[in-house]
């Protein structure tokens, strides 16, 4: 996510690194180097023109000019704008209503709605302990509601079955009976979307809104499309109260147009961003902490998040108990924690979020660490249980023996030995826990 414009923003900041005090002349130089990025990043024109108005206003002032440290400054600078124009501050969902709290989704179609809505329902069921309802009303493709009624199941919320040919108001009002009914804290209604925008969509969107009243209209919106997105954003805004947007496909944009566009467009909080085809690939819209990503600062507190839900807690417990006891960690312990790291999948995710993890994760492109900790998991498996046990054994012909059993060379084996001690050897430091410095020495 946002590698490029991360780059580029870095190249920028480097120049200035080490100087003395800034003149004007590079204070000048440094914010058309900011232009192009943004440029170069897809941002909407007029958002460009603000963002680098005031960080060239700032940076002209005394603050810089004045500071020792003129590259810090200026970074801090930049990521003070950055975060602000991205908007400031994180704006949770709102879910206040009496429930059933009403979220009404709109969006073109491929945005990624349908997908939303089940990652939505997964996290309000999970974090927030509500109970969701379901809904389609694209009474257009029988396809879609059958795509919501399979991503309902898969996330176990409860979904309420619509038909081809029924008005999308009547299902919308007879499924809030129904979440009533039930008792359901929140009802999700998905919605028809156009390739296009277009008329018909937007008149039945602003009916659906006026019969539902909803707590939250979120638009979902394709992060891939850059400018268009804040375009498309507005558009639907000046048709609908929009309380907040969802941005989509994250993972594959590398430009950042989009999220720095929306905002300042529309007006509406980016309030969530997609990662991700599977349903827990979403996250909350931390404005400063995707400025400290776009500047490759990385976003420890995001990894540490992110691991923390990510790792199994009673398997984690378990481990962390074992390394106090006298056993001490072996092994078959090791084994564990790489099934754990596969089961968290998604390595790509994690590492960016490390400082300089854009970098990182271009060197790793040909590492491919999912496949080393496949490889690693393959050769313990082919040793015995003493040997998992006492890895001290293991000397040449029982290193030959694990590695033809597992389809290695005798070196790949030492390999992982030296990893097994260096990585107990931290353990023993840490005591447990400790999961994102593990991750990052096994990157290494
Ligand atoms: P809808 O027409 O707006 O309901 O869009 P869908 O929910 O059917 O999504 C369209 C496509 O985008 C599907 O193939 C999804 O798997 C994919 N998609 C949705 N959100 C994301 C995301 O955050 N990341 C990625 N990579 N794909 C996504």
């Amino acid at each position: 996510m946002f590698e490029s414009l991360s780059q580029r923003l870095s190249g920028v900041l480097d120049s200035l690194r080490g100087q003395g005090r800034l003149t004007e002349d590079q204070i000048n130089s440094a914010a058309r180097e900011l232009r192009m990025a943004l440029l170069e990043a897809d941002v909407a024109l007029p958002v460009i023109k603000g963002f680098v108005d005031a960080v060239k206003a700032k940076a002209l002032g005394a603050e810089i000019t004045q500071s020792l440290t003129p590259g810090q400054a200026f970074l801090r600078l930049v990521q003070q704008t950055l975060t602000d124009t991205l908007g400031g501050e994180v704006v949770p969902l709102n879910l206040r209503a009496q429930p059933p709290a009403i979220l009404l989704m709109a969006g073109l179609q491929g945005a990624g709605k349908t997908t939303t809505v089940g990652k939505l329902a997964k996290l309000l069921k999970e974090r927030e302990k509500k109970s969701v309802l379901v809904v389609s009303c694209d009474v257009y493709r029988p396809a879609a509601i059958e795509q919501l009624r399979i991503v309902a199941g898969q996330v176990g919320v409860e979904f309420f079955p619509s038909e081809v040919g029924q008005s999308p108001q009547a299902i919308a009002r007879a499924a809030v009976e129904q979440a009533k009914k039930t008792y359901a804290d929140v009802l999700i209604v998905d919605t028809a979307g156009r390739t296009t925008v277009d008329e018909d969509m937007m008149v039945e969107l602003a009916g659906l809104h006026a019969a539902l009243d909803p707590v939250e209209t979120l638009f979902v919106v394709d992060a891939m499309t850059g400018q268009d997105a804040a375009k498309t954003a507005r558009a639907f805004a000046d048709r609908v109260p929009l309380t907040g947007v969802v941005l989509t496909k994250a993972d594959g944009d590398s430009r950042g147009g989009a999220a720095l566009s929306v905002r300042q467009v529309t007006g509406a909080p980016i309030k969530y961003i997609g990662v991700g085809e599977k349903s827990d690939k979403l996250e909350v819209f931390h404005p400063d902490r995707i400025a400290a990503r776009i500047l490759g600062q990385g976003d420890m507190l995001g990894l540490i998040e992110e691991t923390v839900q990510r790792v199994d807690a009673e398997k984690a417990a378990k481990l962390a108990a074992k390394l106090k006891s006298k056993k001490g960690f072996d092994l078959a312990d090791f084994r564990e924690q790489m099934l754990q790291m596969q089961n968290m999948g998604g390595f790509d995710s994690l590492l960016e979020k490390l400082p300089g993890g854009a970098n990182l994760q271009a060197q790793l492109k040909n590492a491919n660490p999912e496949k080393q900790v496949k490889r690693t998991i393959a050769i313990i498996n082919s040793m015995t249980a003493q040997e998992r046990q006492f890895p001290d054994l293991i000397k040449a012909s029982r290193k030959r023996r694990i590695a033809a059993g597992s389809g290695v060379e005798v070196q790949q084996v030492n390999q992982l030995l030296r990893q097994f001690d260096q990585t107990r050897d931290m353990m023993k430091k840490m005591a447990g826990g400790g999961m994102a410095k593990m991750m990052r020495s096994l990157a290494g």
